[in-house]
Order: C-alpha cells, then structure tokens, then sequence
C-alpha cells in the first residue's frame, strides 16, 4: 500500500527547510491568496486544511472568504489586487465557484506566475508543450509518489481514465513527459476493462465508487486511485466513509502497489500546493 500521507508528510518537512532558506536569504516567507466563495461545507474544509499546511511549513496564508452572492466582477476586482501584491506569490480560488461566476473566466484573471493551482491556460500550454512550470497539485503529487517509490516509468503503458482539465489531462501529460506510452480512457471509452488489462501503471480519476474491479488490473500494476467518493455508512446514521474508484481489497491482492482512498493521493495535493507555491516564491525573487 503506497502510504501517500507518510510521503506527504516528510514531502513538508523538506518543504519547511527549504521555506526557512528562503526566509533567510530574502527576509519574508512565501504567500498564498486563497479565494473561497460562499459556503460550501466540502469547500470550507479543504480551504481550512490548506491555510493550516501553509502555517505548518511557515509559509503566509490570506484567505478571502466572500459571501455567495458575490459579483464575478468583485472576485475578479480581488484577484486583480492580488496579482499586484508583492507578499503574494500564489493565488487559489476554491472550485466549485457558484454557478453565476465564470469560472473560466476568473482562471484566466490569475497572473500565470501566482497560478499555483496550474489551471491557467498559460500554465496548461507549458505542460502540454512539455515544459511544465507550476503544473495542477493532483497529478503533479500522483507522478511525486511514483517518483518517492522508484517506479520505473519510462517505455511503461500508462492508461489514466478521467479526461478533466484538473486531473485527466494533465496526468496524461505529465505521464508523457516521464517517456511512459500513455492512453486515456473517458466516459465513452469502449472496453474499460480490456484497456486496464494492458496498462502497467493504471490512474483512476472518475468519481464512480468502485469502478474498477480487482480483475481489471494487470498482475503487478501500479494503481493510483484520485477518486474521492463519500458513501452514506451502512448503518443508516448520518455518517459516511470515503472510498475511491477502485475496488480496494479486490485491487490490492493484483496490483504491485495501490493508493488507498483516504490517505494516498489526496494528502499529496496539498504538499504539492505548497511546492507549488514556493516555486512561484523562488520564481518571482529571482
Ligand atoms: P470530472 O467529473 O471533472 O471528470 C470525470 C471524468 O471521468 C470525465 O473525464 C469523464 O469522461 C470520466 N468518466 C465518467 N464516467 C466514466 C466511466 N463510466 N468510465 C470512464 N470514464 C468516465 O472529475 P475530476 O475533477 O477529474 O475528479 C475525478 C475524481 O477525482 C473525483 O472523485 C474527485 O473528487 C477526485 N479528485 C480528487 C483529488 C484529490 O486530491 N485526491 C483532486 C481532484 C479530484
């Protein structure tokens, strides 16, 4: 079980020393603007988490939290502000936005250089040239884990099912970047599981609990599960557990290494955030 919060965790500690050398040669600590709009409860946690990480590794953290009747034009005022704030090196706006704001639109509002969340079409355009600069957290931390482990990636088939500019499509790009012979699988994808069976390195990011079953995966496969899918607990209490869209226990006695869902690829993002924005930090010193 590739255990993502471990290698999360000493991801930040290595974070930390680079984040002091910075603040002892430059005399500030890097910053990250985060845009939170409106109230949704799953919104306001990661936002939390994200401004907690940020003081752990003594990074600066602004969070704007603006109400849910907030004009695009505000939002796009705000970030305006930001991109010509010197203490501010990155720029995240929570997704989803509600849905009478652009979201296409308040993206491309991000100077490219703050764009830690790598969605900026400037940003995409790197990566998809080959060139990657701030690259989106999620896969970037997915392809940092096949790294930490030595995963030899080069000449391997890689298939990555989700197509989404967030996770898809750039994980597909990055995987391309590392030499592997990469397919990706969508909602229209015919043969799903005879696509899986031929891929050495397998990355799941669809949100469908357990959509792929253990006999999908190639013996020895690496599987990367990205969905986050919350399933009302058996019991028929408000609770509910987390899985991803792999079928776990069935995955696990095939595959050579697996994420589990929680505490794989999601405690990665965050890290990945946090490079991020001391990347853009490094960038914008020198
Ligand atoms: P999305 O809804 O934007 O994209 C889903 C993709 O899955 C689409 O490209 C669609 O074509 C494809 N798809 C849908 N049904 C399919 C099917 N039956 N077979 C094959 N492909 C199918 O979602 P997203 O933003 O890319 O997120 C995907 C999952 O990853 C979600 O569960 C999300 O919560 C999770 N996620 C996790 C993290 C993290 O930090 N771990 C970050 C972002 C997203």
């Amino acid at each position: 079980m590739i255990d993502g919060k471990a290698i999360a965790s000493a991801l930040c500690k290595d974070l930390k020393t680079r984040v002091d050398h910075f603040k002892a040669r430059h005399g500030y600590a890097p910053g990250l603007a985060v845009i939170l709009v409106g109230e949704d409860p799953a919104s306001a946690i990661y936002v939390r988490r994200k401004g907690e990480q940020c003081r752990v590794v003594g990074m600066e953290t602004m969070e704007h939290r603006l109400p849910v009747e907030t004009r695009e034009e505000t939002v796009l005022e705000l970030i305006q502000r930001l991109n010509g704030d010197s203490a501010v090196h990155g720029i995240l706006v929570q997704l989803p936005l509600p849905p009478h704001i652009g979201t296409r639109t308040v993206l491309a509002a991000i100077a490219p250089s703050k764009d830690v969340d790598g969605f900026h079409v400037t940003n995409a355009g790197w990566l998809a040239i080959g060139e990657p600069t701030l690259a989106p957290c999620t896969p970037w931390g997915c392809i940092r884990l096949l790294h930490t482990l030595n995963i030899p990636l080069r000449g391997e088939r890689a298939l990555v099912i989700g197509r989404s500019v967030i996770v898809g499509r750039p994980m597909a790009q990055l995987l391309l970047i590392e030499d592997c012979t990469v397919t990706i699988a969508h909602r229209y994808s015919e043969n799903l599981a005879d696509l899986c069976r031929e891929a050495d390195i397998l990355v799941v990011a669809v949100g469908i609990p357990n959509l792929v079953r253990g006999d999908w995966i190639k013996p020895g496969a690496v599987v990367i599960d990205v969905g986050i899918n919350r399933l009302q607990s058996a019991d028929g209490t408000n609770g509910h557990r987390i899985v991803g869209d792999v079928a776990f226990d069935e995955a696990a006695r095939v595959a050579s290494a697996i994420t589990p869902v929680p505490g794989g690829v999601g405690p990665m993002t965050i890290a990945c955030l946090l490079e991020n924005t001391l990347r853009a930090a490094e960038i914008a010193a020198n």
